[in-house]
């Protein structure tokens, strides 16, 4: 269907109709969202998903015997086999429903970790992760006295896999890396370390905040054990978010939280474990955002995410070009593969400054350390300015930053 489209045939101004937010004026000047990888904007179709719920169905699910509690709880459940559709995951079961990245990786550090984990082991994470993950992993370092080491980073901002190769052995038991860097964009080789750590007998973990929203992820190919998912990085809300797991591996695991739903049978003498997925989702879940993440996951499948993708490889090349021309702008993150993130420093001026000038002509882009300042420090910066582009955006966009950018050198240099 719409897969089969090229990129000559993507209708920008078409897809721009579905997103209301795209029509504001900042400063008296259009929006120009170049803020993608923190969080991206929704579709109509999403808006209308939650405010359905809440006008029409509004119940607690699972539980429930009256009309509106069953429509909740077949919706809840109908995303999480959009989900794993998404991602080609074998069961449904594999598919936790979580916050987002952030809580999906505390859950694998909390429960996975934390129970097979002892002194003498080693997690291996790259120079490049988010903070969430990499603190995580340090808090529990601490509980097991298992040991943290670190994948480095070239002058591009590609990992440095000689040395990844060079760190595994077999007290190595987890490996936890981003697939594609929120800060710089490079998307890491991740078949080849989940290949390599399963020879030595280590799981991994992928962090897909930002690799879900650009690359066809197929888990069973990946034959990763966990890969965590973000909602609001996807079109779809904040507050929701996924933790895929290998089936034998969350089955093994204790619980995360306790509290309702994730019981079997409750006594004061002993409590039981519901089955999986419900073991990990204790309590009332977020289920309006629930709901609306399937409606932003269709969204996408509609489209097609080779077409999205060829379309943001645009961008993102229109980009680099043009930033390149610009007297003393420097790219960082030059990787070979790279999803659509442009980040950079101008030579003499700080990055929010920058930032600031750029909001007065309407271009919204992230400046700072992007949650990764262990890599920041690695290429000797406070940060940088992130332009990040999504499926909406325009070469004309790109040119409105470009001028904004002229203007503001001339101003702050
Ligand atoms: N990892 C990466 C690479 C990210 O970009 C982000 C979000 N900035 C996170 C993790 C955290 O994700 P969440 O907002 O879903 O907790």
């Amino acid at each position: 269907m719409v897969e089969t489209l090229t990129h000559t045939t993507f209708d920008v101004q078409a897809i721009r109709q579905h997103f209301p937010v795209l029509n504001r004026v900042v400063k008296g000047k259009p929006l120009v969202y170049f803020d993608n990888a923190a969080t991206t904007q929704k579709p109509q179709v999403v808006i209308d998903a939650l405010t359905d719920y809440y006008k029409n169905y509004n119940a607690n699910i699972h539980r429930g015997i009256h009309s509106l509690a069953e429509e909740a709880t077949a919706a809840y459940e109908a995303t999480r086999d959009t989900v794993q559709q998404f991602i080609n995951a074998k069961q449904r079961e594999e598919i936790i429903f979580t916050r987002g990245v952030t809580e999906s990786i505390n859950l694998v550090a909390y429960t996975w970790a934390r129970t097979n984990l002892k002194a003498g082991d080693e997690i291996i994470i790259s120079g490049m992760e988010h903070h969430s993950n990499i603190v995580p992993w340090q808090l529990i370092a601490e509980i097991t006295g298992a040991k943290l080491n670190v994948i480095p980073v070239n002058d591009n901002g590609e990992l440095i896999m000689e040395e990844f190769h060079k760190l595994l052995n077999e007290k190595v038991k987890l490996v936890s890396v981003v697939h594609a860097s929120n800060s710089l964009g490079t998307i890491n080789p991740v078949k080849e370390i989940i290949d390599a750590a399963h020879k030595v007998g280590a799981i991994v973990m992928l962090d897909g905040a930002q690799s879900t929203v650009h690359l066809d992820i197929d888990v069973q190919q990946l034959d990763c054990d966990f890969f965590a998912i973000s909602s609001h990085k996807v079109y779809g809300p904040t507050g929701i978010g996924v933790l895929y797991g290998k089936r034998a591996l969350l089955e093994a695991m204790p619980p995360f939280m306790g509290g309702g739903e994730m019981i079997k049978d409750v006594t004061f003498e002993k409590t039981t474990w519901n089955d999986l997925p419900y073991k990990f989702e204790a309590g009332t879940p977020n289920i309006a955002d629930t709901v609306a993440l399937k409606a932003a996951l269709d969204f996408v499948s509609g489209i097609g995410k080779s077409t999205i993708r060829k379309y943001e490889d645009e961008l993102l090349r229109y980009a680099t070009e043009q930033l390149q021309s610009i007297d003393g702008i420097r790219l960082v993150g030059t990787a070979k593969h790279k999803v659509s993130v442009a980040s950079y420093v101008v030579e003499g001026v700080h990055p929010q400054d920058l930032g600031i000038l750029l909001d007065n002509q309407g271009v919204a882009v992230r400046t700072g350390h992007h949650c990764t300042q262990p890599l920041m420090n690695r290429f000797g910066i406070p940060g940088t300015t992130r332009a990040s582009f999504a499926m909406y955006n325009t070469k004309e966009e790109i040119d409105v930053m470009i001028a904004g950018l002229h203007k503001a050198i001339k101003l702050l240099r």
